[in-house]
Formats: C-alpha cells, sequence, structure tokens
C-alpha cells in the first residue's frame, strides 16, 4: 500500500465509524464523537460535514453538558435509504419497505395469481413500481429490491432452482431486471423468514429454523448467518423422509415431512387454522388425536435433525402465532422418547417474529449490505 492509498484508507475507516455511531446513539455531537473514536476534532468536524452533505445525517437540537457551551446534536437520517422486500404468494403480493434502522415504513398487499407467463411478470412489477411512488422517495435511495418466493434460489439469488409448489421458469433476475434500475435479487421464503429472527432476536448464533405454514420448510441457522450449503439446498427438512411407504409429496417421493406436518397436512379441506386451534383449546377430542399425531410426526422428523445437528429448534410460518409452551413441553417429551442421547433443558422455542416475516427478511440482505 503506497503511503497515499493509505491516507485515502483511514480517511475511509474513520468516515465510517463514525457513520456507524449514528445506528448506535440516538443523537450525538461532535465532541462527544471525538471522545469516543479517539479522533481529533477537525477529523469529526470533516466526516460530520461530508454526512451531513450527502443527507445521511442531519442536525437534531443540542446537548447541553455540565458547564460547558451547548453542542449541535446529530442524528441519522433513518429513511436515506431504503430496502423493499416482495413477498410472492400464490394468490397475493406483498410490498414492504423497510428503512436503514430495519422498521417498516409502509407495506402493501395486491391481489395477483401467480402465473407462469412474461404477462405475471410485467403485472408484478408494475404493483412494485406503484408501491415505491406511494414511498415519495428517490429511486436512488432504494437500496434493491429482494423477492421472496416460495422455491429454492440458487446462492447468488439470481435464479430459482427448485420449486414445485409456484412453478416458474420466468421467475428469475434475467427477467426482472429489466423493469428496476436498482439492484433484484430472488431469496428462498423460509430461509428469509429465518433471517428475520437472526435480525430480530441478538441471541441466536446457531439454530434450526422451521417454518410452518400451507408448507412446511426449513432453513439451517450457523455462527449467525443463514446457512445455504453448496448450491442453496442446505435445510430443506420439508423432504426430509418420516416413512418410507407413507404419503406422497409434492416432489414426487413419499413419507416427505411436509405431507405430515404442514397447515395443508394438518387442517381438513374449508378448515381454517384458528378454527383449529380454537377446537383445541377447548379440548375436542378429534381435534385433539389429530394435533396428537401431527406432533408425532413432528417429533420424527426433529429428532433425525437435532441428531444431526444439536442445536436449538426455532418453529416460526404461521402456526407460532398459536403454539402455547404446552405444545412445545408435549414436543420435546416425543422427541425425549425418540433420542438415542439424554436431552436436557428445553431446545425448541416459538419464534418471536411472526408477521411479515419472509417480506422483511427479502428486504433486509441490502440492508445488511449497506450498514457501515
Ligand atoms: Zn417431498
Amino acid at each position: 500500500m503506497t503511503r497515499n492509498e493509505e491516507a485515502l484508507d483511514i480517511k475511509h475507516t474513520n468516515y465510517r465509524n463514525i457513520y456507524r455511531l449514528f445506528f448506535q446513539y440516538n443523537g450525538l455531537s461532535k465532541p462527544q464523537i471525538v471522545k469516543l473514536l479517539n479522533l481529533s476534532l477537525p477529523t469529526v468536524s470533516n466526516n460530520i460535514g461530508e454526512l451531513e452533505a450527502e443527507g445521511k445525517i442531519r442536525e437534531g437540537g443540542f446537548f447541553q453538558p455540565q458547564g460547558g457551551r451547548p453542542a449541535i446534536a446529530y442524528q441519522l437520517v433513518e429513511n436515506a435509504f431504503i430496502s423493499i422486500g416482495v413477498e410472492i404468494q400464490k394468490k397475493n403480493v406483498r410490498c414492504l419497505a423497510l428503512n436503514l434502522q430495519g422498521n417498516i415504513l409502509a407495506q402493501k398487499d395486491t391481489a395477483l395469481y401467480f402465473e407462469n407467463e412474461p404477462q405475471y411478470i410485467e403485472s408484478l412489477c408494475n404493483i412494485i413500481h406503484t408501491f415505491i411512488r406511494s414511498l415519495g422517495c428517490l429511486y436512488t435511495q432504494i437500496l434493491g429490491i429482494g423477492f421472496s418466493i416460495q422455491g429454492i434460489v440458487s446462492k447468488d439469488g439470481q435464479s430459482m432452482l427448485y420449486s414445485r409448489v409456484l412453478p416458474g421458469e420466468h421467475f428469475d433476475v434475467k427477467e426482472l431486471q429489466p423493469y428496476f434500475d436498482v439492484p433484484v435479487k430472488l431469496f428462498h421464503d423460509v430461509k428469509c423468514a429465518a433471517l428475520t429472527e437472526l435480525w430480530f432476536s441478538e441471541q441466536i448464533d446457531n439454530a434450526v429454523y422451521i417454518s410452518i405454514s400451507e408448507h412446511l420448510g426449513g432453513a439451517i441457522i450457523i455462527n449467525n448467518q443463514i446457512d445455504l450449503g453448496k448450491k442453496g439446498y442446505s435445510g430443506a427438512l420439508e423432504h426430509l423422509q418420516i416413512h418410507s411407504e407413507g404419503n406422497l409429496c409434492y416432489c414426487g417421493q413419499r413419507g416427505c415431512l411436509e405431507t405430515y406436518c404442514s397447515l395443508s397436512a394438518l387442517l381438513s379441506p374449508n378448515e381454517t387454522i384458528e378454527a383449529f386451534f380454537k377446537a383445541l383449546r377447548n379440548k375436542d377430542e378429534l381435534v385433539l388425536m389429530r394435533w396428537d399425531a401431527f406432533l408425532e410426526h413432528l417429533a420424527k422428523g426433529l429428532n433425525t435433525v437435532y441428531l444431526l445437528l444439536e442445536r436449538d429448534i426455532i418453529l416460526g410460518g404461521e402456526i407460532a402465532f398459536y403454539l402455547i409452551p404446552e405444545d412445545l413441553k408435549i414436543l420435546q417429551e416425543k422427541i425425549l422418547k425418540l433420542s438415542t442421547f439424554p436431552l436436557e433443558g428445553d431446545f425448541i422455542r416459538i419464534a418471536t417474529q411472526q408477521k411479515y416475516t419472509s417480506a422483511i427478511g427479502a428486504a433486509l440482505p441490502f440492508l445488511i449490505e449497506y450498514l457501515p
């Protein structure tokens, strides 16, 4: 590194470190930054000037230190940049905007039937443009658009590797990118939901995230990251075979966990999840039996998962909202009966994030990439 490059590098590091502080503190004065980062006042002043000119921070009141002169307080401009998440569902498109602090600025659901046609892509992109216009921001403020899809996506987020639920060879970044001047990426909906859980709960470092909604899916969290495996197939617990001659799965195989432990498997046609859990909590005998069988199958699947990975299991998806601690107790007891090793303590919990998790998780990667 030449001396010039070295100076530039230090300058860049100072800029990033100062910008980063605004994500941690509500308001900061120049003297406070001088103290926190052990930098000179001229260095701090230069960087504050730069950040303010770029619209990344703004003046926000005064600090009155004891006995000292009041100092201007600067604050992060939280909406300086925005990340967009779009969740593709069978009958619906959900658009959501996150600001730099990860707060939801806007959310909108629009009815649109998924179709494997170029016409669908066009309608979808129109919906997204309308949503972005409604935010009243500039396109230069958009960090990127992430699509959460019910299918496994290539590691680089460019194409769909596998989806029998929403089959679509048109669903590819190559088809979507021409409609937008900002980066576009695809993500697997379950991994999006797991990322949202990871982002909002600080104490996860290793876990297995299982989403139980209309379909079942899994994601593995290793060292605070969503594991994608070699190509992107990692964590596909939905096709874990628990009965060799079992129910036929949409993948073509028999006995997959999906065919016993998804909501499609649990609920009868026309039965809602609300109705099911209401009857369950009222101790309806038939519903109790169905629930017990569901947990029995889930325990079989989770026993294998725990045997392989030995880490906490987080239950997410639509079902999470209805679960109570008693359900987890029964499930853990069932796993204990199957387990080879003695298991101590609780190892299953309910996801803390239960709303818009896939759409949020599709927006988060752009935000994470941007953060200083
Ligand atoms: Zn399957």
